[in-house]
């Protein structure tokens, strides 16, 4: 049966909310980033992306393109609210919805005719809400698969449809730089752009055999059904994460605030673990203590930023210990740290925050040794919660 994908990518997102909740700065320049020396542009507004303003450009440079922009500092809280809203309309077209980021993804509408009737109808219809209900303007493609689901979107942008059907596949894809064919990095590009291969079109006009030769089998097969349009990978729905959390009950209750923070410390780093394996990002720490004679309490704050750094987060829920008036009152018989509001870790903003060589340490050891060997060095011991 022929499927029906649609890919949905929100317009300059973070500036549009800017714009949205700021009436002030609609149709002016809007530059969402890290505003500190070395800060990187987020998102741009189109008004600023006309001075030549891009996602990942550092903030100085941003500032020369387009002095007079308003420069705002990112509020991933507030952006991930809205997101919530689109996921909501996605949601109740399709069970079928994969997340690509934050404002991003995949709708499998295959089948979803007698519900909600033609795909391209449901398209218009979905285009529409998300502009009604959230007041921010979207880009919708749709097409027979996620590749061309895609690369539709972004010629749809801004704020457009764009549909390819089959029988337009061919002339959709000829004109298309390589590089821009979702999968062709620009090693790949380089490599085919020094053979005289330029477009989709040229692509298309190599040979299999030739593609292997330059490739490998599996790359030149892989660059053989992209020049075609040939994409059957399915639309994997999100898995329901909204948070995680681990506690421990201890056999003997805890005195002392340093193997208290100590303990604290080990979940939170065991959590930032599963976030890393699982490649999500949290924006919320939370901390739970329950006192020997079973008052309980619990205290969360908010990350500036979402991140799976183990330090970042074992730090917050340590902080929140003392913030939080969770001294040891009494002994402590039992400690939970829970991480909220996951996003997938492509929403990284990578550019706004801490190195991130420690999470690839971090990702490279449980890779070798899995989560359980996973340990961080703190003052009081080295115990681990059983
Ligand atoms: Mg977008």
């Amino acid at each position: 049966m022929a499927r029906w994908i649609l890919h949905m990518d929100m317009d300059a997102f973070f500036a549009a909310v800017e714009q949205l909740d700021h009436p002030m700065l609609r149709g002016q320049p809007v530059v969402v980033g890290g505003l500190g020396p070395r800060g990187v542009v987020a998102t741009a507004s189109y008004e600023a992306r006309a001075f030549g303003v891009h996602s990942a450009m550092p903030i100085a440079k941003a500032r020369m393109l387009c002095p007079h922009a308003a420069f705002v500092p990112p509020r991933f809280a507030r952006y991930e609210q809205v997101a919530g809203q689109v996921w909501a309309i996605l949601a109740s077209y399709s069970p079928l919805v994969e997340p690509l980021s934050l404002d991003e993804a995949f709708v499998d509408l295959t089948g979803t005719e007698r519900l909600h009737g033609p795909a391209e109808e449901t398209a218009h219809g979905l285009h529409r809400r998300i502009r009604a209900e959230t007041g921010l303007a979207c880009s919708v493609g749709l097409a027979g698969n996620k590749l061309l689901a895609k690369l539709a979107s972004e010629a749809a942008k801004p704020g457009g449809i764009h549909v390819v059907h089959e029988q337009d596949v061919e002339g959709f894809l000829s004109p298309l730089p390589v590089g821009r064919l979702w999968g062709i990095g620009p090693h790949t590009a380089k490599v085919l752009a020094e053979r005289g291969v330029h477009t989709g079109g040229d692509l298309r006009d190599v040979d299999a055999s030739l593609l292997c030769s330059w490739f490998g089998p599996r790359g030149g097969a892989h660059l053989w059904r992209l020049a075609r349009g040939l994409d059957d990978s399915p639309v994997v729905p999100a898995r329901e994460a909204k948070s995680i959390s681990q506690e421990v009950t201890y056999p003997e209750d805890l005195f002392q605030e340093e193997v208290i923070a100590g303990e604290v410390r080990q979940l939170a780093v065991a959590l930032a673990a599963r976030l890393v394996e699982e490649r999500l990002l949290a924006t919320t720490v939370r901390v739970k203590i329950r006192w020997a004679d079973f008052t309980t309490r619990t205290r969360q704050v908010q990350l500036p930023e979402p991140t799976d750094h183990p330090v970042l987060i074992a730090d917050e829920a340590v902080a929140l210990l003392d913030r939080g008036g969770l001294h040891a009152e009494s002994g402590v018989r039992l400690l939970g740290v829970g991480l909220a509001g996951l996003v997938p870790a492509t929403f990284r903003p990578e550019h706004l925050f801490a190195p991130s060589a420690l999470t690839d340490a971090l990702r490279e050891v449980l890779s070798r040794h899995g989560p359980e060997r996973l340990t961080l060095g703190f003052p009081g011991g080295d115990r681990r919660p059983s």
